[in-house]
């Protein structure tokens, strides 16, 4: 398009009104803010504030600004008044425009290199100006640039308050968002949702005085507290946040106790015979978390769990248990994995354990074809257990009578794919099983939906894993120490850097790593696996790994979760740094899976970014996944942290996890008080934080 279609193209087509248009141009902006209501301008709160209570003497302020005395310290910024004694634009260096302002103490100089024809007339010689800014030694002495001004007349009584300064975006003016919501403040208080006697007794202001303090502090209020967000009035408003998240999730959660699903039954005799199988008992935590899930897969209504553990707690074999629940009421169980390595050695896993009790256990993926599909299908339909990758949620895949859907590494999957398989039965019970621990505070608040147990005990006998960092260059010593493992008869992975941003750059890498690999050992048997190879063939590297046929294992982050061959004891991991923290927890964790000693190298190349830096600090100092996740959290922030689980999810604007800690859990027993005793007022709090954003907290 040449320069004049452009022009026409954005020239208003229609007689609209300029009026309409520019207002909302200024929608617009707000929206960019999130606001759309009234309530939205309340809850918008500063960022900061400024001083304009007070007015100094300029030459107080002069002194103070240059030799750091009185009570102004250098680069605060301070109000002066004063009259205006000489205004004149200057051309040297640039155009600008240099105005005295002088008061009964002394005068200064006010700069401004850009202005308009309204603000010079503003400064004319003669008025009377207030201004705020900083105080800055320039060519010609102590002066202010671009100091925010008005014109007053000499009483004009200051603000009794501290200036909000509102977070704002690009073309929206302080000015109009302060009055806005100025306007919105004396049109509509909020209600109180809370009793008076809880207010008094957790020394916390009404949300509405709350709201009112913190959009106006009087000019003695506790500078610090506020800027800290620790003030009473902040506190109040956070609990409100906090309060509306938890009443949305909990008001889902109960909602589904309304649901039916069915009550799986069963004496237990199914489960008991599995355990004595075992040669090994099941741990203290395991026994809690499969009783939990078996009263829980009793009640008539759906069970959503989340099963959390460590890498190595044990997972798979509490799921193994609840699909016995299903399987000996009568019902069917589907079993989700991630990556089809993990689905088929949980197929191998599950069909060992139950096949010998006479469940008939199906393996169901997306690299079947043809015949071989369609009697996979046919058998899905009725089989007790079925295994397989996101295959088991597709079209035309049915199911008689699914009752329970396990749904391993349950992060990697999106809320897309949950909602599908949740389809696949009536109101099937959910177990969703993760090795990255939710930091507490996290799981209370984004996941107060969901029923949480926790594995917190490793299997008796497991040997820490020592964790190593060596520099690219100390690659040498590290193939040593590779050859004095296989050696001594055992076993090593090796990880291929990760390219996140190009699969096929990924794969190069890995064959490459490989060749080099090979040359360079070629007295080890060194296998290959990537994300690329036909099903088969991972099978078949897979099965030769695990029955010791491969000294070395080179793999792409294809082998990252839920693999388990007890004999690998080392791990090299390469450019470490390129990893996030629990994709590094969780590959170290294929390690250390039998009882010798196992350890992890990470080579790392220089230079070091600071969070690079700081997540290998975590990693090498902590093999606590709970530890790792909270330190994570810590770096990162919820946002990035509960990833797929809630895209799009409201996240918490004020209240912060770690350090309002304590007002997570006052606000998720207040909530179940206002569910329960006072709904409407419930409503009220959520309506007012989340509006039509909530719909998002349902997925
Ligand atoms: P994860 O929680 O990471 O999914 P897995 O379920 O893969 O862990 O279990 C890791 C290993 O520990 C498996 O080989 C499993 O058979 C074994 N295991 C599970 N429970 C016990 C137990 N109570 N005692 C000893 N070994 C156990
Ligand atoms: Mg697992």
């Amino acid at each position: 398009m040449n320069t004049r279609a452009r022009a026409a193209a954005a020239a208003p087509r229609s007689g609209k009104p300029p009026r309409e248009k520019k207002s909302s141009a200024l929608a617009e902006k707000f929206k960019r803010l999130g606001i759309t209501r009234q309530e939205d301008l309340l809850l918008h709160l500063p960022l900061r504030y400024e001083d304009e209570t007070r007015v100094t003497p300029i030459k107080t302020a002069l002194e103070a600004a240059l030799f750091g005395k009185g009570e102004e310290e250098g680069g605060d910024s301070v109000q002066l008044q004063g009259a205006i004694i000489d205004s004149q634009i200057q051309f040297r260096p640039r155009r600008q425009l240099i105005v005295r302002l002088a008061d009964a103490s002394g005068a200064i100089t006010l700069r401004f290199l850009n202005f308009y024809p309204n603000q010079m007339a503003a400064l004319a010689v003669g008025n009377q100006v207030r201004c705020v800014g900083e105080i800055r030694p320039g060519y010609f002495g102590a002066e202010m640039v671009h100091p925010r001004f008005r014109v007053v007349l000499p009483d004009t009584p200051l603000p009794e308050s501290l200036t909000p300064i509102y977070p704002t975006t690009a073309g929206l003016a302080q000015s109009v968002l302060a009055a806005r919501i100025d306007k919105a403040i004396s049109a509509m208080p909020l209600a109180e949702t809370l009793s008076a006697e809880f207010l008094a007794q957790a020394r916390l202001p009404t949300l509405w005085q709350a709201l009112l303090f913190l959009h106006h502090p009087p000019a003695d209020a506790d500078a610090r507290a506020l800027a800290a967000r620790q003030h009473p009035a902040w506190r109040r408003v956070k609990l409100d946040e906090l309060l509306a998240q938890q009443i949305s999730l909990r008001h889902a959660y109960r909602a589904r106790r309304k649901v039916g699903a069915p009550c799986l039954a069963a004496e237990g005799k199914l489960a008991a015979a599995l355990v004595r199988q075992l040669p090994f008992a099941l741990t203290r935590a395991q026994r809690r978390v499969c009783a939990e899930i078996s009263a829980d897969l009793r009640a008539p209504y759906p069970m959503q769990r989340l099963l959390q553990g460590d890498v190595g707690a044990g997972k798979t074999l509490v799921a193994a248990l609840a699909v016995c629940q299903a399987v000996e009421s009568g019902w069917q169980a589907a079993f989700m994995a991630p990556t089809e390595i993990l689905a088929e050695q949980h197929y191998l896993k599950l069909s060992g354990w139950l096949e010998p009790l006479g469940v008939e256990v199906v393996w169901l993926t997306g690299s079947q074809k043809g015949r071989a599909r369609a009697t996979q299908l046919a058998a899905a339909r009725t089989a007790g257990l079925i295994v397989g990758t996101h295959a088991l949620i597709q079209e035309g895949v049915d199911y008689e009578r699914l009752a329970l859907i396990v749904i391993d590494e349950q992060h990697r999957f999106g809320v897309q794919q949950r909602l599908a398989l949740r389809q696949k039965g009536q109101a099937p019970h959910q177990l969703m099983m993760s090795a990255t621990p939710i930091p507490r505070t996290l799981a209370m608040s984004y996941c107060a939906d969901l029923d949480v147990s926790t594995l917190d005990e490793l299997p008796p006998g497991r040997v820490p894993i020592r964790t190593r960092l060596a520099r690219d260059g100390r690659r040498e010593e590290v193939m040593a120490h590779v050859r004095k493992k296989v050696a001594a008869g055992q076993q090593v992975y090796w990880v291929c850097p990760l390219i996140e941003e190009s699969e096929t750059l990924q794969l190069k890498t890995a064959l490459e790593t490989h060749a080099w690999l090979t040359e360079a050992l070629p007295e080890l048997r060194i296998g290959l696996m990537h994300g690329r190879l036909k099903s088969a063939e991972k099978q078949a590297v897979m099965a030769e790994f695990v029955a010791g046929k491969i000294d070395l294992l080179v793999a792409t982050t294809v082998i990252e979760v839920g693999v388990d061959v007890p004999n690998a004891n080392l791990m090299v991991i390469e450019h470490a740094e390129r990893f996030g923290l629990a994709q590094l927890h969780q590959l170290r964790g294929r390690v250390g899976r039998g009882a010798q000693e196992s350890s992890c190298v990470l080579l790392y190349a220089e230079p070091l970014s600071p969070t690079a830096r700081a997540r290998l600090k975590i990693i090498f100092e902590n093999n606590d996944g709970f530890e790792i996740a909270r330190q994570d959290l810590q770096l990162r922030g919820p946002g990035e942290f509960i990833g797929s689980r809630q895209s799009g999810l409201p996240l918490l604007r004020y209240a912060d996890l770690e350090t309002d800690a304590d007002l997570v859990e006052t606000a998720r027993t207040l909530a179940e008080t206002l569910l329960t005793r006072f709904p409407e007022k419930a409503d009220q709090t959520r309506e007012r934080w989340l509006g039509e954003k909530e719909a998002l907290l349902k997925a």
